[in-house]
């Protein structure tokens, strides 16, 4: 029997936290493999701020994609790290707003704008296991 997957797929509504979770899986079961890990319990991931990642939606697609791994089951818990500048004048970094990144102002000198150096990164700070 045909089954067309336009009909039984059910279609998410966002995307764009599947990819990273999936290399977020990756990562921990990488750190997982050889350990003698029965079952990784919590996992704590390092987000920026100015990522438009959803806690939610990590978590509900990790749950999705980890079943049947030694990860299946963990519980997430997203930490939100500061958006660092770095001043293109002077080059002193500093912790932007996120809700004032189109008007940034070096505090040392003045200097509007910068490049980012942090504040869109993702990573898997530790994991708790059992
Ligand atoms: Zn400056």
């Amino acid at each position: 029997m045909a089954v067309s997957p336009g009909t039984t797929n059910r279609v998410p509504i966002r995307m764009h936290e599947l990819p990273i979770t999936e290399s977020i899986l990756r990562v921990v079961l990488r750190h997982a493999e050889g350990q003698n890990v029965r079952r990784v319990v919590t996992i704590r991931l390092r987000i920026g701020r100015l990522s438009d990642l959803e806690d939610e939606w990590i978590q509900r697609y990790f749950d999705y994609l980890s079943a049947g791994t030694v990860a299946e089951g963990a519980r997430l818990e997203i930490e939100r790290t500061p958006v660092v500048m770095r001043c293109s004048a002077c080059g002193a970094s500093y912790e932007a707003e996120t809700g004032r990144m189109g008007d940034l102002v070096c505090p040392a000198c003045g200097e509007r704008g910068g490049t980012l150096l942090s504040g869109r990164e993702y990573h898997v700070k530790e994991m708790e296991v059992q």
